[in-house]
């Protein structure tokens, strides 16, 4: 009997298994252009075609099933110590871009866009490869490669749907400029266990910044949203915007007869539970863990008016070296804070994935269910925390079956968006007194 190919292995115990992220690597990674996503806005997974020379490189880069923080923190980020739930850091920071249209455009303070384009005008970097809005389908991001700061500028903001960015990595390999990098945690897992493997483009990503992501959702639950506004077709959507407006922003769609409509972003979260990824429900990594530079909404600063606030993880020497030239070229107004207040400001993220997911991730084995390996040590949690555990995969499940998304879309948007926002509030308040607090 002939051995199981690589690429069968990947289908088999990833994507068949339910474990994908969506992160696009292994079709990236494919040299022979063996792989594909034929369905971006539907399950968006991974296809296989044919010429495959079973070298084994889409399976070896799929952080899917498994991955090992510890041997990747000691390559790129030496002795550090790790901090429990951020990673490891060297600084953290509060900050914004200075530019006040950088910082209006960008989903938080506009400080990934600014480090962006601050490389590119030192001339360090002749791009990033980022997620970015489709050309021809405004609707949907796309992985591409950014070379002028107007399409960096264009690619910013937060795009709430599975974004297999990493499918843009052939074409960033044979880049013959360095290009910098922005994605999300999984996708950065990706992007690492691709360099690992002996991927060697022409010229490397640096610096590869990377953005929180507490979960995805499927595009389906953007076009849900998109529906109870009363925009039904998406051959009539112009733009939308997930972050428009005062931080935290509003999920906004302009049609093609100029009409603008939009939600708060708070009240658009109502569509998590319904449209989550189900594979985000076993992510361990809230701060993108391996990124040189870790950025998310700067939550402390919530409610002080004047616009957008970032924090910002300073993981290695490439990212320190970039954070500290975007400081001195004043292209960011940045404060340093305590790694415990960086940490605090996201109390209730990390409640769902540094305490939930290890609770989900043990409760879903028992029941037989594949689910991803990682190095990280599950905390001792009381009897009361794991039975509201049970509660949750629940709601979960109950909520993103056929059934709950028909719930989910009679419901008035208005309504529900407010007590999804209070709902989030308390748990905010609980969560602040302490990483173990909520
Ligand atoms: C799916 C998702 C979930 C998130 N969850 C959280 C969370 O729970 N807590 C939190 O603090 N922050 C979360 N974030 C990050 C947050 O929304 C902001 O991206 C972050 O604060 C940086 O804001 P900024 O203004 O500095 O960046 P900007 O200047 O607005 O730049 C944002 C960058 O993110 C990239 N990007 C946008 N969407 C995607 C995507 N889907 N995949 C890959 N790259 C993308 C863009 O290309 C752009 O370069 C999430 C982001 C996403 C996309
Ligand atoms: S050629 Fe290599 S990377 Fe492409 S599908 Fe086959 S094993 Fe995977
Ligand atoms: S590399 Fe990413 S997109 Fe490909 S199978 Fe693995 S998790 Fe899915
Ligand atoms: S929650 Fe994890 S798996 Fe899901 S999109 Fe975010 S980083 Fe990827």
């Amino acid at each position: 009997m002939s051995a199981e190919r690589p690429v069968d292995l990947l289908m088999r115990t990833v994507v068949d298994a339910g474990l994908c992220t969506r992160c696009g690597t292994c079709v990236g990674a494919c040299p022979e252009g063996v792989l594909s996503i034929p369905d971006p806005t539907g399950a968006c997974l991974p296809a296989a075609g044919e010429g495959c020379t079973s070298c084994g490189l889409c399976l070896a880069a799929c952080p899917g099933a498994q991955l090992a923080f510890e041997p990747f923190e000691r390559e790129l980020f030496g002795d550090a110590p790790s901090h429990g739930l951020l990673g490891v850091v060297r600084s953290a920071w509060i900050a914004h871009a200075s530019d006040p249209g950088v910082r209006r455009g960008g989903a938080s303070g506009g400080v990934v866009t600014a480090l962006l384009l601050d490389s590119l005008r030192r001339g360090e970097t002749g791009g990033a490869a980022l997620f970015a809005p489709h050309e021809r389908e405004p609707w949907r991001g796309w992985g591409r490669i950014a070379r002028s700061g107007e399409e960096i500028r264009a690619a910013a903001q937060s795009r709430y749907h599975l974004s297999p960015l990493n499918t843009v990595l052939g074409e960033a390999a044979s880049s013959g400029t360095p290009l910098a990098y922005a994605g999300l945690p999984c996708q950065i897992h990706g992007l690492r266990r691709l360099e690992r493997a002996g991927w060697r483009p022409r010229s490397p990503l640096r610096p590869v910044v990377g953005v929180y992501c507490g979960n995805n959702l499927y595009f389906a639950g953007t076009a849900a949203v998109m529906r109870k506004l009363g925009v039904r077709r998406l051959a009539d959507v112009e733009r939308i915007a997930y972050r428009e407006g005062e931080w935290p922003g509003s999920f906004s769609v302009r049609t093609r007869d100029g009409r603008e409509r939009s939600v708060p972003k708070l009240h658009f979260n109502q569509a998590i539970p319904f449209y989550i990824n189900r594979r985000c429900l076993f992510c361990v990594d809230l701060a993108n863990e391996l990124a040189d530079v870790s950025v998310g909404d700067g939550w402390m600063k919530e409610g002080s008016g004047g616009g957008g606030w970032s924090v910002a993880l300073v993981r290695s020497e490439t990212g320190e070296r970039a954070w500290r030239e975007t400081i001195a070229s004043k292209a960011v107004v940045a404060e340093e804070i305590s790694v415990e207040d960086a940490a605090r400001m996201h109390g209730h993220a990390f409640d769902l994935k540094k305490r939930g997911s290890f609770l989900r991730l043990d409760l879903w084995r028992r029941f037989g269910c594949a689910v991803p390996r990682y190095d990280r040590r599950p905390p001792r949690e009381p009897f009361g925390r794991r039975a509201g555990e049970i509660l949750v995969s629940a709601q979960f499940a109950l909520a993103s079956s056929k059934a709950g998304r028909l719930i989910f879309a009679a419901l008035p948007l208005g309504a529900t968006g407010r007590l999804f926002a209070s709902l989030r509030a308390v748990w905010m308040r609980r969560s602040s007194r302490g990483p173990g607090g909520a």
